[in-house]
C-alpha cells in the first residue's frame, strides 16, 4: 500500500467575509445564552440538553457549522472554579468546618452549577461564533473546502 499526496485543495481562511455586514457579538451571545437563535432570538437553538439543533425553528438559520466543542467545558470549569474555590478557601480559613460537611456542601454545588451553566454557555459560544462568521457560519466559504485545509490525501492501492 502506498498513499501519496495530491494536489493542494483550496485552502479557506476567514479573510474573505470581511465584505459582509458586521453582526452584534453581545445580542448574538445573549441570545445564545437564553438558548435562542443569535440570529432572530426567537427560535431555539437546542434540540436536547446540549444538542444543537440543525436549523433555527424560526428564521431557518443554518446551525450546523458550529464548532463549539470543548469550549463550553472549558469555560464553565473557569467560572465554577473561581466561584467556589474562593468561597471554599475563605469558609476553611475562617471557620475550619469538618472534611465531611465540607465535601457534602462543595461537591453538589460543583456538581449542580456546572450542569447549569454548560447550556448557556454553550449557546453563547455558538453566538459568538454566528456573530463571527467562524467556521461553518461564514456564507462566502467556498463549497466543500475544510477550514485549515493543506492537501488531500489519496490512498493508491
Ligand atoms: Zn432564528
Amino acid at each position: 500500500m502506498d498513499s501519496r499526496t495530491t494536489t493542494p485543495a483550496a485552502t479557506w481562511t476567514q479573510g474573505t467575509s470581511a465584505s459582509l455586514p458586521k453582526r452584534d457579538v453581545w445580542q448574538a451571545m445573549a441570545r445564545g445564552w437564553r438558548g435562542r437563535c443569535p440570529n432572530c432570538g426567537e427560535g431555539k437553538i437546542f434540540r436536547a440538553y446540549l444538542k444543537v439543533a440543525d436549523n433555527c425553528s424560526a428564521c431557518g438559520q443554518d446551525f450546523t457549522g458550529h464548532r463549539a466543542d470543548d469550549l463550553p467545558a472549558y469555560l464553565v470549569i473557569v467560572l465554577v472554579g473561581h466561584i467556589v474555590v474562593p468561597i471554599a478557601l475563605w469558609i476553611e480559613t475562617n471557620y475550619a468546618p469538618s472534611m465531611l460537611l465540607q465535601l457534602a456542601v462543595y461537591l453538589p454545588i460543583t456538581l449542580i452549577s456546572s450542569l447549569l451553566l454548560l447550556q448557556p454557555v454553550k449557546g453563547a459560544v455558538v453566538g459568538l461564533q454566528w456573530a463571527f462568521r467562524m467556521h461553518g457560519f461564514d456564507e462566502n466559504r467556498p463549497a466543500g473546502a475544510e477550514e485549515g485545509t493543506i492537501a488531500q490525501l489519496t490512498v493508491v492501492k
